[in-house]
């Protein structure tokens, strides 16, 4: 049993209507829920009514359930990127095989001095992103790597190609501490349509990785779809059913959340059912009613004023000073980048802003109770 087979139960057809036909009725329903919400409910809080008549009062309550699990306290992370070599075709992405460029993957050595270029910027909490390549960067790769990259991260995350369990179950030992998967899209159709070769374009096999994480212990998952690439209605319901698959069968994994918006990247995607920020913000609310224990996330691929507009409602997690290029910390401008950075403000402008609104940029460990890296940042982070 996988969460492959809890999505058979459900007409994923039925999922925008049921959003559509969700009335203000519904969506007080849901607001006044003392215990958990169902998909129904869920339905309602990304509705037109909701958004009409009761975005205000989702904020607050949004507001009201993050101060409450997770205190003013944001944990700030940064992503490594490993390599852009890909053989998979996504239709979306700039490191698609598709695409002609210079490929790279970084030498130990490489990683090393992207390393202590993160290091001068503060960060601790780290996050590696790979391409999917099994001959280049598999697991003989990331046994090097690990414990390459491990001293310099009190947390240690990955978002590269879905493993087996045993191999999960061997980096953490290595000191892996997260793995975030997006779904993507959860959409068969719209999944095989985008994803037009490599290994990705095995759905089931990427659906069932958050059980394989789960069934490997790893302390963290990361979940999410490519808000964009299909209708988000049917995205946002299928992820929330994935959310309480998750929480019932493994209950000792804690979830994490991205909003990832596709953004402009080479070959020139143009987004299925575009996300407005309005949307968005709404979507952000929903999750952390639906599920307050969530971590919630926002890369740079938004704007600052978006970012900066969002803190408040719900994340708890937070990237700045971001690069997607292969060895762009310590030498920018040498590789393709994933996708282009949208808020380009460098670290110390955006912890001004989150402390002018009162919360604590975290760079160490979050479950810690050490807030503030000892690691000094240069004047020119
Ligand atoms: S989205 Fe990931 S798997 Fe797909 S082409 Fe880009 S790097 Fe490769």
């Amino acid at each position: 049993m996988s969460f492959y087979h809890e999505m058979q139960r459900y007409d994923l057809e039925g999922f925008s209507q049921l959003v559509e036909s969700r009335t203000p009725r519904d969506v007080e329903r849901a607001l006044s829920r003392t215990g958990t919400l169902e998909l129904e409910d869920f339905a309602a809080l990304i509705s037109e009514s909701a958004r009409r008549q009761y975005l205000k009062v989702m904020a607050q309550q949004a507001m009201q359930l993050t101060r409450r699990r997770f205190g003013r306290c944001v944990n700030m992370y940064l992503p490594l990127y490993l390599s852009n070599l890909c053989t998979n075709k996504c239709a979306y992405c700039g490191f698609s095989a598709f695409n002609k460029f210079k490929r790279v993957v970084l030498s130990l050595e490489e990683i090393k001095e992207e390393c202590e270029a993160m290091r001068r910027l503060g960060y601790e909490n780290l996050l590696l992103v790979a391409g999917e390549s099994e001959r280049r960067c598999g697991m003989p790769y990331y046994r090097q790597v690990l414990p390459v990259v491990k001293p310099y991260a009190s947390y240690l995350q990955m978002e590269v190609q879905p493993l087996e369990t045993a191999d999960y179950a061997e980096l953490k030992t290595l000191g892996l501490d997260a793995v975030s998967v997006y779904q993507e899209t959860y959409h068969p159709g719209r999944y095989a349509q985008m994803h037009l070769g490599g290994r990705k374009a095995d759905m089931r096999y990427r659906l069932e990785t958050p059980d394989r994480l789960g069934q490997a212990g790893i302390d963290k998952v990361g979940l999410g779809a490519l808000l964009g690439l299909y209708d988000w209605r049917v995205d946002l319901l299928a992820l929330a059913l994935h959310i309480r698959y998750m929480r019932s069968t493994y209950w000792r994994t804690n979830l994490s959340v991205s909003f990832p918006r596709i953004r402009p990247a080479e070959g020139g995607f143009q987004p299925y059912l575009p996300v407005s920020d309005g949307k968005l913000t709404q979507l952000i609310c929903a999750l952390r009613i639906f599920d307050p224990e969530l971590d919630l996330t926002i890369s740079t691929r938004e704007s600052a004023h978006f970012r900066d507009a969002v803190l408040p409602l719900g994340i708890t997690a937070l990237s700045a000073g971001s690069s997607t290029e292969p060895g762009g910390y310590a030498h920018r401008g040498q590789y393709l980048e994933q996708w282009t950075v949208n808020d380009d403000r460098s670290v110390d402008e955006v912890v001004a802003v989150m402390e002018k609104q009162g919360f604590e940029a975290v760079f160490h460990n979050a479950s810690t109770t050490y807030f503030k890296s000892t690691a000094p940042r240069t004047a020119a982070s």
